[in-house]
């Protein structure tokens, strides 16, 4: 269904748990988050109901996220539910990819079609610095286990988190070979982001000066897609901060505690949880129709959203 300014809404990013196994300078306190009571955070059950809705309001694309989506017990047997919705187009999942060796095989099996796996950079130093927890190696095999496993289309999202073209460019490299997209997407000022130095809030403009080789090839959703000479994949600029790109805006999202968010970026959230049948697909409806024209996110004010990235999903 399209909102009230036209834009079809098709898409659901849906949070599965707001838990993780890494802490992401940018998103989570180094001490992580408290534990939630169980049933506090909507169950497989729930998630897959809130799913079947949102497809039935003309939802068509559903993205798993968290926190961590693959930390998150019965994760499969959600993936095997979803993908039996037979209007449901595309079933994808943004991951850290650390659990990929495990899971990957395991994942394709049950429909997941497509991965996003977010990594930000390929200095192992910088890697464990980043995400405070995390080895580069693990996403390393997970990226090579998901492309054993079948996955075509991978995209891997890397936040720029400075400006100097050693780190950039061995990521773009990566498309030399591999018929993956890299795309580079601009640090967005959250409570947690936004202890970080002003340093670390670099538009995409840097990744056309580090990489000038770079061939414009159009775009794909938001992000804005370029080609090194001859490489098997895509560069892509994702530019929330830089370039809004909300008239495309065609998402909305639920997190793990079953609240809808017409806004990555607004603190409005309609509460999905206890709501079956019509009273459910009235409610959702409800969140597409309440999405506002824009975002109100600048570098001197940071998101109205009353929660970290992890609790959201990006
Ligand atoms: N744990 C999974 C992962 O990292 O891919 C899924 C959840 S994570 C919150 C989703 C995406 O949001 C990741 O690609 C992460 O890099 C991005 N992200 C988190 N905080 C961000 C911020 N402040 N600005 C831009 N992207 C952010
Ligand atoms: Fe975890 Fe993803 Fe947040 Fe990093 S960005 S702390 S991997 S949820």
């Amino acid at each position: 269904m399209n909102d009230t300014f036209g834009r079809p809404i098709d898409y659901l990013r849906l949070s599965v748990t707001d838990l993780c196994n890494y802490r992401c300078i940018y998103c989570m306190p180094e001490e992580g988050v408290c534990k939630r009571p169980h049933a506090e955070i909507l169950s497989i059950e729930e998630l897959a109901e809130i799913a079947r809705a949102a497809v039935q309001c003309g939802i068509r694309k559903i993205r798993l996220t968290g926190g961590e989506p693959l930390v998150r017990r019965g994760i499969l047997a959600l993936c095997r539910t979803l993908r039996a919705i037979p209007e449901l187009r595309e079933l994808t999942m943004t991951t850290n990819g650390s659990l990929l060796p495990q899971m990957a095989g395991e994942l394709k099996a049950a429909g997941l079609d497509r991965l996003n796996i977010s990594l930000d950079t390929l200095d192992p130093a910088r890697f464990a610095a980043v995400t405070r927890t995390g080895r580069l190696e693990d996403v390393l095999r997970g990226l090579d286990a998901a492309e054993r496993a079948g996955f075509r289309g991978t995209k891997l999202n890397a936040v720029l988190l400075s400006a100097e073209p050693a780190d950039i460019r061995p990521l773009a490299e990566l498309t030399r070979t591999r018929g993956i997209s890299v795309r580079f997407i601009e640090l967005m000022p959250m409570r947690q982001s936004l202890t970080l130095p002003e340093r670390c809030f670099v538009g995409a403009e840097y990744v056309l000066r580090a990489l000038p080789e770079l061939i414009p090839e159009g775009t794909d959703g938001v992000a804005a897609l370029y080609r090194l000479p001859g490489a098997a994949g895509t560069v892509g600029l994702i530019r929330p901060m830089s370039c809004s790109f909300c008239s495309r805006c065609s998402r909305i999202r639920v997190t793990a505690d079953g609240m809808l968010k017409p806004c990555l970026h607004s603190a409005d959230e309609i509460p999905l949880r206890g709501l079956h049948g019509e009273a459910l697909r009235r409610a959702i409806q409800s969140g597409i129709l309440r999405k506002p024209a824009q975002h109100t996110l600048g570098r001197t004010h940071g998101s109205q959203a009353r929660r970290e990235m992890n609790e959201i999903g990006g």
